[in-house]
């Protein structure tokens, strides 16, 4: 991989740094999606396998007798994890399963994985068998395979990026886009816990930086720090669709928080939604901890992010097929493209759902 300052730093400085055109866009204007929309409309998909590009979970490419999947994640130190209080090995894991998630989300397998690295002389050989050990471990878990990446130095931090390739029979990918008025709209295990796992950590980091003899309090929040610090993907419900024969209408990760992700399936499906506060799954710790940081559990829910859980529509036909299983909450349904997209409160306020993911350009 070539870094773009090496090919000519004069030419670089002059494009990149001097140009005193007037018009400079902060790309704070746009955040990430605006960012994506502003890429991607400039480009047209030029090959007949090339059957979807940018504005899915992963890219679909015609292989002949089946659909590949292809979804690329990368994680920046500083941005994505901190290492004080990040395990390598729980950081290894937990890059690989944000990937191989987007690959549920299109209701296919995973088979393959490449991993690119930068780092800094900081890092010990010791250190990287780690990372790759939590690498290892969930390639074994998913049954998927390391097939190459790259390695590079980096000035400041380590940065992690992965790709996976998945497969999906050409009848069963399930885009974000598909979703109709009354369908179900269904999410699977319980939300909010990894961004409040989040907080306990970024609390008890402060604290220990403040008075280093302190011993950090995390007793008792073993799911929600599991939640933000070793996430699993959704593979088993993927199963369940196969072994119920049930295709939903639309699918998309929840790895924004929820109320991003419903928008993005609204969006894509030309659809409104409305989804009930009440019947948002959040596991009681969740809800203790929110309590304990004054926050809002159903606001952790709706725009903590990270949950890795899958969130879907389905006709109405399949409700007998999941109204029983514990893994699976209906939250709401679609309604039409003029209503918008609502959160109906406990106390029966309507609101505007609002994409408040997570934004690194601001
Ligand atoms: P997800 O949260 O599911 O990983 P993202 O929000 O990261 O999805 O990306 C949304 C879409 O935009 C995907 O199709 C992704 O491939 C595409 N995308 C993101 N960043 C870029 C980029 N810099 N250039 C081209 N496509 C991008
Ligand atoms: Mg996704």
């Amino acid at each position: 991989m070539h870094r773009l300052c090496n090919i000519s730093p004069y030419i670089c400085c002059m494009s990149l740094l001097e140009d005193k055109t007037p018009n400079r866009t902060p790309l704070s204007n746009l955040g990430e999606f605006g960012l994506i929309q502003h890429i991607s409309k400039n480009f047209e998909l030029k090959n007949d396998t090339s059957i979807f590009g940018i504005g899915d979970d992963c890219a679909v490419i015609d292989a002949g007798h089946y659909f590949q999947l292809v979804t690329t994640d990368m994680l920046v130190e500083g941005i994505h994890f901190d290492l004080t209080y990040t395990p390598l090995k729980h950081l290894g894991y937990k890059a690989v399963v944000v990937n191989l998630s987007d690959i549920y989300a299109m209701n296919g397998l995973p088979k393959q994985i490449t991993v690119s690295i930068a780092i800094s002389n900081r890092f010990t050989l010791e250190a990287i068998e780690e990372l790759y050990e939590g690498i290892g471990l969930a390639c074994d878990a998913y049954n998927v395979d390391l097939v190459g990446g790259d390695t590079t130095s980096s000035t400041s931090g380590l940065c992690l990026s992965i790709t996976a390739i998945g497969e999906v029979d050409k009848d069963k990918v399930v885009y974000r886009n598909g979703a109709k008025e009354h369908d179900l709209i269904v999410v699977s295990g319980d939300l909010g816990s990894a961004y409040l796992g989040l907080q306990l950590l970024n609390r008890e980091k402060q604290v220990f930086e403040s008075n280093p003899l302190m011993q950090p309090d995390l007793q008792n929040r073993d799911y929600v720090l599991q939640r933000q610090l070793k996430p699993e993907a959704r593979k088993d419900i993927i199963d369940l669709f196969e072994s119920k024969g049930l295709l939903p209408s639309s699918m998309i990760d929840v790895s924004d928080g929820l109320s991003s992700e419903l928008l993005h399936l609204c969006v894509s499906s030309n659809v409104g939604c409305a989804v009930y506060e009440e019947k948002i799954p959040i596991d009681f710790m969740a809800i203790s901890t929110a309590d304990e940081f004054n926050l809002s559990a159903t606001t952790c829910a709706m725009n903590g992010g990270e949950d890795y859980e899958l969130l879907f529509t389905i006709c109405q036909s399949y409700y007998d097929i999941i109204k029983d299983n514990p893994d699976l909450a209906i939250i709401g349904h679609i309604t039409d493209e003029a209503s918008g997209a609502v959160l109906v409160t406990k106390d029966e306020n309507h609101q505007p759902l609002t994409a408040q993911g997570w934004n690194s350009l601001s």
